[in-house]
């Protein structure tokens, strides 16, 4: 049997959209971009954004990432209408406050069959995956708890074993479902698995609460990104299950590095605040991020020759343009490159155009406001004997490109190919600990003894990198004060700029 549900209502009810970020660390562009098209997709039914924060993953929870998800969005001007921080009509607007809410709907499932209790221990999980592995099977759940006899759950729970609450995907047929930028996509139900939806710790999964409170939100387009396509079935089980109707999915193209991959870190920042403490601006960045969809029609040739523009000109439009000609009909699935070529680019015609007086304004706001010069007085103070010389201690804080040369970052006795190894493994490090100078000192001196390499030959290599120089203010502190977003891109850059020259100059003959 195929089930095929369509957004039958949600055409006539008013148009109310929502970003679900989940707080695990540094606010993203992904966030952004999805951000932006929620944004302009309200905007222009004048429809309500509902900004909710998914953090129901305890295990990746990061404390610090809420805040700063409200920060970047601000800094854009990306605002919402309903939120945990300003709340709205259909709070809490944090899942993790909603939790009781997701019990109650996962046990309506349970009465009416449409999910069921699984006792497998995680172990027992555990040890059928790799077993399906082995014999190159997908990992899928086995299903042994989809028809226990009724006495034999009341025993498990009598004798008090934990359990986690699964959804009864049909085992024939499949569930079909419309995108509005693809049509029609149909998942055979062997191929969706039984889902988690309610934990053995009481936590919902992602897929229970998202549909819960789309549901709740009254959410009439889901406008997110293309990874999520896999789960849609899922989802729409759960709308079946719960006799609810659908909202009309949108799944958007996925950003990607230049070599068409995902978009990672490992081959571009990610990380929102890396933008803004760079000074880039943020119409700059938004007007990037529009262009990356593919929904600003761009002018035709023959429209550039007779208004006299030039083909970039035609890249540049604010946030009002877009609200006023951004088209979702024209959406490319082709993957958009996020392209910091053409990023700086654009950042540059954005700085051109600014006043000198507003340019100073932003490098008030950015690379040299008060709070940044203020947390570089400790640095130098004791350090310099004139003030005209804070720039011969400091440049480094203060450059966007610092590449030393190999005699100062290839410690004695090292070879520049281990050493850039090493670099890699303590790219992973700094990515990992909090931005403290205690954290990050214990993560590379653990480094350092699981790779043996001293102290001296960590912060060396460290301080090179960071600072171009064999000499600087002290390490830690320069890390905290450059803050985590920018180091971690020169470790990055310096990485893949010296294994550059390293194949260059390996092919010379
Ligand atoms: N919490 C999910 C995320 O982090 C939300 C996905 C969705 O929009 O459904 O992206």
């Amino acid at each position: 049997m195929t089930q095929e549900t369509h957004a039958a209502s949600a055409s006539e009810k008013p148009t109310r959209v929502r970003i679900a970020p989940s707080p695990t660390g540094d606010p993203h562009v992904g966030t952004a971009y999805i951000g932006l098209l929620n944004y302009i997709f309200a905007t222009q039914r004048d429809g309500q954004f509902v900004l909710r924060i998914e953090d129901t993953d305890r295990t990746r929870f990061v404390s610090t990432s809420e805040a700063m998800i409200f920060d970047s969005l601000r800094w854009l001007g990306l605002c919402w209408n309903e939120g945990p921080d300003v709340g709205g009509p259909y709070g809490p607007y944090r899942q993790s406050e909603r939790t009781e809410i997701y019990r109650e709907y996962c046990q309506k499932l349970v009465d009416s069959g449409a999910a069921y209790r699984a006792f497998e221990t995680p172990e027992e999980l555990e040890a059928e995956r790799k077993s399906q592995i082995a014999a190159k099977q997908p990992p899928k759940y086995n299903g042994r708890s989809r028809d226990l006899s009724q006495a034999d759950i009341a025993a498990n729970l009598s004798a008090g074993k934990p359990f986690t609450i699964r959804l009864k995907v049909p085992a024939e047929g499949s569930t079909t479902f419309r995108d509005e930028l693809r049509g029609t996509i149909t998942f055979d139900h062997f191929n969706v698995d039984d889902q988690v939806l309610l934990k053995s710790d009481g936590f919902p999964t992602y897929h229970l609460a998202n549909v819960v409170d789309d549901h709740l939100m009254h959410i009439t387009d889901v406008i997110r990104a293309e990874e999520w396509i896999s789960s849609t079935p899922k989802h729409v089980l759960l709308y079946q299950a719960f006799g609810w109707h659908l909202p009309r999915f949108w799944h958007m193209p996925l950003l990607r590095n230049v070599d068409k991959s995902k978009i990672s870190k490992r081959k571009n920042p990610v990380s929102l605040n890396y933008y803004r403490e760079s000074g880039f601006l943020p119409n700059a960045m938004l007007n990037f991020l529009g262009l990356m969809g593919g929904g600003m029609a761009q002018m035709t040739e023959q429209e550039i020759v007779s208004s006299g523009a030039s083909t970039k000109e035609s890249d540049i439009f604010s946030l009002a343009d877009m609200v006023a000609k951004y088209d979702f009909n024209r959406i490319s699935l082709g993957g958009p490159v996020f392209d910091l070529v053409k990023l700086k680019w654009l950042n540059g015609e954005y700085l051109r155009k600014l006043s000198p007086d507003e340019f100073f304004a932003a490098l008030r706001q950015t690379v040299f406001s008060d709070s940044y010069l203020k947390s570089i007085v400790p640095l130098v103070q004791t350090r310099i004997d004139t003030l005209g010389s804070i720039g011969d201690m400091a440049d480094f804080l203060f450059r966007d490109n610092v590449m030393p040369a190999e005699s100062i970052w290839v410690p004695k006795k090292r070879t520049a190919e281990e050493t850039l190894t090493f670099a890699a493994d303590l790219l992973t490090t700094l990515e990992a600990a909090a931005w403290e100078t205690a954290a990050i000192e214990a993560g590379m001196k653990k480094l350092g003894e699981e790779k043996g390499w001293s102290v001296k030959e960590n912060f060396m290599l460290l301080r090179a990198i960071l600072t171009g120089s064999t000499q600087s203010p002290p390490l830690l502190e320069s890390l905290i004060v450059f803050g985590k977003a920018r180091s971690l891109d020169r470790v990055r850059r310096f990485i893949d700029g010296q294994k550059k020259l390293l194949i260059q100059a390996s092919r010379k003959p």
